[in-house]
């Protein structure tokens, strides 16, 4: 690796600095964006290397190119290790990242104008999830759950009322900002009742499913589980389809040659490095500890006076009411943090009156703290700078002393 660096420093110095700028400021800050990690120097070693020469069109053993003798050990591999770490009968290793994972599960299953229920956005939905400015938006008729107004959890009554009403074809779980493991047997029973496809979209919580630290899907019955490789899962960016036999040859045919052409061989090799560290009791503790730091992370914010979204958490991630807690918006309370090399980010609330670039809160997350080997006793401090920071939005003496202390920390 080093003397790939010398020649980058030698030929393209604007590149590596700016390179050598992300390295030091991943250092020195605290990253508490939930869906982002630290992978592992071996998958850094994967994603540079010369499989990224490669074509692979096709899957293993039935490729359009030639020479793929060891592409093929290790994308089967990958599949192999998917399929026992998620407990399922098949796996597609090759979407390119989280959205065309969950664009080719919609197209491979479903016809244009189907009907998909689907978590409302604000309410933790993500934009894949059929959001109007999404292209999937268009295709499909999306239609909304949202969570009890009065304890945020999934308002799973009218979910039921509605699903009864729209007979989807699908009903799809799965969220980008909710702090609450999801009821799988409700959902499919539910699903049962009207015929519909179960799908999880654990992009966020892959990791923890994969560690056994919250719930499987395929446990209660779901048919399919999508989830990127780089969040909770700490791999290289990319995402996986996990599904049932059934459902196998619709799925790797919408994957390649529906939506893509070749798959980026360097990225699956990660993905296979990745799920072998996954099936370590070493992952088992990982996702256990991102879990008791987002406890004692949110039990400590509640006890310094913050508002969390359903007063809690039961997963790597909790939502800050930043505007009920502080009287500032998740705008204002991102780039106080981000002063201080505290990394969060805004996000929209259930039913926020504020825009999405200015909204009510923020989203606090554990995975990456809990990579660089933070416990709970660390989440403690956390806390304490955190709201002591959005508390004295104005006082740069705090926040010039807060910094000092956190990147020595
Ligand atoms: C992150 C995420 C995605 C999209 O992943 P990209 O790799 O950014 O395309 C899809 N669904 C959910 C729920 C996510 O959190």
């Amino acid at each position: 690796m080093q003397e790939y660096r010398d020649l980058l420093q030698k030929n393209d110095p604007d590149i590596f600095n700016a390179l050598s700028g992300e390295e030091i400021r991943q250092k020195v800050g605290i990253e508490l964006i939930p869906s982002e990690n630290y992978t592992y120097p071996e998958v850094l070693c994967t994603l540079g290397s010369v499989l990224t020469n490669k074509y692979s069109e096709g899957y293993p053993g039935r490729r359009y190119y030639g020479g793929q003798e060891f592409t093929d050990i290790i994308e089967s591999i990958a599949c192999e290790r998917a399929k026992q770490v998620f407990r399922c009968e098949h796996a597609n290793v090759q979407p390119l990242s989280g959205s065309p994972m969950n664009q080719a599960v919609y197209l491979g299953l479903l016809e244009p104008g189907d009907t998909i229920l689907a978590m409302d956005l604000s309410h933790g939905g993500h934009l894949t999830h059929g959001a109007p400015v999404s292209f999937m938006g268009k295709l499909f008729n999306f239609i909304r759950y949202k969570t009890d107004p009065v304890d945020g959890a999934i308002d799973f009554d009218e979910l039921r009322k509605t699903a009864i009403a729209h007979k989807p074809k699908m009903i799809l779980c799965g969220y980008t900002s909710y702090p609450r493991d999801l009821d799988y047997a409700k959902f499919k029973e539910i699903a049962d009742e009207v015929g519909a496809i179960t799908m999880t979209d654990a992009s966020h919580y892959g990791g923890l499913i994969a560690a056994d630290a919250i719930r499987n899907p395929f446990d209660f019955g779901f048919d399919v589980v999508t989830t990127t490789s780089h969040k909770s899962l700490r791999g290289p960016r990319g995402g996986m389809i996990l599904c049932k036999k059934e459902f196998a040859p619709k799925i790797d045919k919408a994957v390649f040659p529906g939506l893509q052409g070749g798959p980026h061989m360097n990225t699956i090799a990660g993905i296979a490095v990745t799920l072998k560290k996954a099936a370590e009791p070493e992952f088992h503790e990982y996702g256990l500890q991102v879990l008791n730091n987002s406890k004692a992370l949110a039990g400590e914010l509640i006890k310094c006076g913050a508002s969390l979204v359903t007063g809690g958490t039961d997963n790597h991630m909790m939502v800050l009411d930043t505007e009920k807690s502080f009287g500032i918006n998740g705008k204002i309370a991102e780039e106080l943090l981000d002063e201080v090399s505290i990394t969060t980010n805004k996000q929209i609330l259930p039913d926020d009156p504020n825009p999405p670039l200015r909204p009510s809160g923020i989203r606090i997350g554990t995975p990456a703290a809990t990579t660089r080997g933070m416990k709970e006793a660390d989440m403690i401090l956390l806390a304490g700078w955190m709201t002591k920071i959005l508390q004295n939005p104005e006082d740069k003496v705090l926040a010039a002393d807060t910094k000092a202390e956190i990147e020595s920390f």
